[in-house]
């Protein structure tokens, strides 16, 4: 009989995966799984992701499947959580057998879309940034920023980040946690305001959380050659970059009918002109083509990633023995006698 208990990873189980390999090696592990999956675009029956919104923020559920393997991501985003000992983003998801329908995994998602958002980020930054850039500003200084840091860091070669948060004790923890997990190859630099912590910067991660069209970045912070990573305007009525950032720029998305609606592209006209990233990915696009242009990585996060994750974690699970078996379905003699469990 075929086995039909999936495995069940739970928080600890990722932290363990990953104190086990090493953050930097996790990330890369991811950025492979992510590229080879970027890379095979096609294959993918892809949707934008069914939002629920309500006055304090959204629930969202991610499908998405290729001819193996389906997977599914729930995942809110409110702002507000915070002031309630809340996180903003909280995630779980689930990976499936396509010819059987056979669940094989169901994990936490929440540290998991924090290594998987940044390793997108590195991801698209590769493709798109200027080989030379060294030094990136970090705008948001919430639970998805010491991911972004360290995976520039040990990915990308970032060596100074220069940090602005509304709230200065976001931008402490931090700190005090770069302090700790990058040591002294990674220069740390507080800064008063968004403007001056782009001053000097080769890119620009914006990792803000608020529930309206905020401007975090204008068009008159921005300088030559720069790559802007926003991934904090992922929502409808929630942006970070003002109109004329995007006119100036190059506009990269994961998935265009979904960054249409979410992104910080909803500010732009139906017609204005973006590049998927597959496409830079698998040759079919040249990505950034001058030194001194300005490029936007216009991510929201797309079901992809998700899968790719836990395609990647379910396997390195497996390898590092971590998980239990998760009584979740039944498990019968006669699979047509559900009654009989009774
Ligand atoms: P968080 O609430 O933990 O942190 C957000 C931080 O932004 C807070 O420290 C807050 O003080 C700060 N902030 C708010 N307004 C600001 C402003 N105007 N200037 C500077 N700082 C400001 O949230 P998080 O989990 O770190 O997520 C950050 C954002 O990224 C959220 O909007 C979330 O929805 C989004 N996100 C996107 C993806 C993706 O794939 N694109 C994935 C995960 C999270």
């Amino acid at each position: 009989m075929k086995r039909t208990h999936p495995l069940f990873l739970s928080v600890a189980d990722v932290a363990a995966l990953v104190r086990q390999q090493g953050l930097a090696d996790t990330l890369a592990g991811l950025v492979h799984c992510l590229d080879d999956d970027f890379r095979r675009w096609p294959e993918f029956d892809k949707c934008p992701r069914v939002a629920s919104h309500s006055p304090t923020g959204v629930i969202e559920l991610m499908p998405i499947a290729d001819a193996r393997l389906h997977s599914f991501k729930f995942v809110n985003g409110h702002p507000g959580n915070v002031r309630l000992g809340l996180p903003t983003v909280m995630a779980f998801g689930a990976l499936a057998e396509v010819n059987t329908g056979l669940p094989l995994l169901i994990s936490e998602l929440t540290l998991s879309t924090a290594l998987r958002t940044a390793a997108t980020s590195v991801l698209a930054a590769r493709a798109l940034a200027r080989p030379d850039s060294r030094v990136m500003a970090l705008i948001g200084n919430g639970a998805q920023s010491e991911f972004q840091a360290l995976a520039f860091h040990h990915l990308m070669g970032i060596h100074t980040l220069r940090l602005y948060d509304v709230d200065p004790s976001a931008t402490q923890r931090l700190v005090h946690h770069l302090e700790r997990a990058a040591g002294p190859g990674l220069r740390v630099q507080v800064c008063a305001s968004a403007a001056e912590a782009m001053q000097g910067a080769d890119i620009v991660t914006t990792a803000t959380a608020d529930k309206r069209l905020a401007t975090i970045v204008h068009a008159h912070m921005l300088a030559p050659g720069m790559h802007l990573n926003a991934i904090g305007g992922d929502c409808p009525g929630k942006t970070e970059l003002a109109p004329q950032v995007l006119q100036a720029a190059q506009v990269f998305v994961e998935f265009e009918p979904q960054t249409r609606v979410e992104g910080d592209l909803q500010q732009m006209p139906p017609d204005f002109a973006v590049v998927e990233l597959w496409r830079v990915l698998s040759g079919q696009h040249p990505g950034r083509e001058q030194a001194d242009q300005i490029t936007v990585f216009d991510s929201v996060g797309f079901a992809l990633e998700d899968f790719s994750t836990l395609r990647y974690l379910h396997g390195r699970a497996q390898a590092l023995g971590l998980g239990q078996p998760l009584a979740l379905l039944p498990h019968q003699r006669d699979p047509r006698d559900l009654f009989g469990l009774l």
